[in-house]
C-alpha cells in the first residue's frame, strides 16, 4: 500500500459562469455578460486538490455520457487521477452548475446534480479494493447520503481514516458521524450541525465539542482568512490563516480538504497537516475558478516556508 493513496468519493460538475453587471431578476433578460466554463463539483475539486498536493488519487464518481463528462475525465487524467471508478451514467446528464456573478461579487447558483445523484452504494462497492488499500477516504455531501454512509462503513471497517467535509450543509445521522475520523465544516456548516452560531474562537470550540460528543474523533472548523480551529478529545488550537490577497474564494474549502488528506496520508502531525491545508486553501483564493485554482505541491511547500 502506497502511503499517499487517497480515495475521493463524490461529485463532479461543470460550472458555467456568466459574469454580469448584476444578477437578473425573475422574468428579466440582461445582455452584455461574459461566459466562462470551469470544471467544478466539490468531490472533483477535492480530488484535484489532493492530486496537485502530491497524493495518488482515485476518484469515485458518476458523470453523464456527454461532452461535459468527457471533459471532466480528461481533466482528471491530466492531473494523474485514477478514473477507473468514474462511471458514465446511461440515463442522466453530467452535473452542471449555472452561476451568475454580479460586478460586486454577489452570485446566484442553480445546480442540476444529474448523474451525481445516481452515485450508489453499489458503485462504492465496485471500488472496494481501492478504498481498502487507501490511507484516507475523503467525502462531501453532493452525492446521496446512503452512498456516503456505505463508503464510510467500508473504510472504517478496514481502518481507513475518513475525512467528511459536510458541505453543502445538512443534518447528519449520528450513525454516520461515528464513522468519521475528521469532520471539516466551515462556520455555517458547523452552525447547522450543532445549532451553535460560530463567530469567534470560543463558539468554534463549543461547536467542535458538540461534534466530538457525537463520536467524531477530530473536528476542524475552517474559518476563512482566520485559518482553522482544530479540536480533538485532548487538545484545542487555532491554526492561523496565511495572509493573501483574495480574488475568488470558490472551492477554498475543497482545496483545503484535498491537501489535508495528503498531509495526513504522509503522516504529518495533525497541526502541521492543517497548516499545510491552510497554505493550499490560501493559495487557491488567489486565483479564479474551482479546479484551476488548486495549487501544486511546490507552491504549497514554498508557502509553508
Ligand atoms: P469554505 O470554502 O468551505 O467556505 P473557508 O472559507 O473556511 O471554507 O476556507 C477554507 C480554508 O481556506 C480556510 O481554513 C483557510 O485556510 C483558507 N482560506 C479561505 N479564505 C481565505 C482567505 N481569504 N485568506 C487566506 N486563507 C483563506
Amino acid at each position: 500500500m502506497a502511503k499517499n493513496n487517497i480515495v475521493v468519493v463524490g461529485s463532479s460538475n461543470t460550472d458555467m459562469i456568466i459574469k454580469l453587471d448584476r444578477i437578473p431578476r425573475p422574468g428579466e433578460t440582461i445582455l452584455g455578460g461574459e461566459f466562462v466554463t470551469a470544471p467544478g463539483g466539490k468531490g472533483a475539486n477535492q480530488a484535484v486538490g489532493a492530486a496537485r498536493a502530491g497524493g495518488a488519487v482515485t476518484f469515485v464518481a458518476r458523470v453523464g455520457r456527454d461532452m461535459f463528462g468527457e471533459q471532466a475525465i480528461q481533466g482528471f487524467l491530466k492531473d494523474r487521477i485514477n478514473v477507473d471508478y468514474v462511471f458514465k451514467d446511461k440515463a442522466s446528464p453530467s452535473g452542471v452548475a449555472l452561476i451568475f456573478v454580479g460586478k460586486d461579487g454577489e452570485n446566484s447558483i442553480a445546480v442540476a446534480s444529474g448523474a451525481n445523484g445516481k452515485l450508489s452504494p453499489a458503485d462504492v462497492k465496485k471500488a472496494k479494493a481501492a478504498i481498502a488499500s487507501a490511507s484516507i477516504l475523503v467525502m462531501q455531501l453532493e452525492t446521496p447520503l446512503e452512498t456516503v454512509q456505505a463508503a464510510a462503513e467500508l473504510a472504517s471497517a478496514r481502518g481507513v481514516r475518513v475525512i467528511l467535509n459536510p458541505a453543502p450543509a445538512r443534518a447528519l445521522p449520528d450513525g454516520l458521524l461515528k464513522l468519521i475520523s475528521i469532520v471539516t465544516p466551515n462556520e455555517t456548516e458547523a452552525e447547522l450541525l450543532t445549532g451553535i452560531k460560530v463567530d469567534s474562537d470560543d463558539t468554534a470550540k463549543q461547536a467542535a465539542q458538540g461534534l466530538l460528543a457525537k463520536g467524531v474523533q477530530t473536528v476542524i472548523i475552517t474559518l476563512g482568512a482566520r485559518g482553522a480551529m482544530v479540536v480533538t478529545g485532548e487538545s484545542c488550537q487555532r491554526v492561523p490563516g496565511f495572509n493573501v490577497k483574495a480574488v475568488d474564494t470558490t472551492a477554498a474549502g475543497d482545496i483545503f480538504n484535498g491537501a489535508l488528506a495528503v498531509a495526513l496520508a504522509e503522516e504529518k502531525p495533525l497541526l502541521e497537516a492543517v497548516k499545510f491545508a491552510c497554505a493550499a486553501g490560501a493559495l487557491s483564493v488567489t486565483k479564479m475558478g474551482a479546479q484551476p485554482s488548486a495549487p501544486k505541491r511546490r507552491e504549497i511547500d514554498a508557502m509553508m516556508g
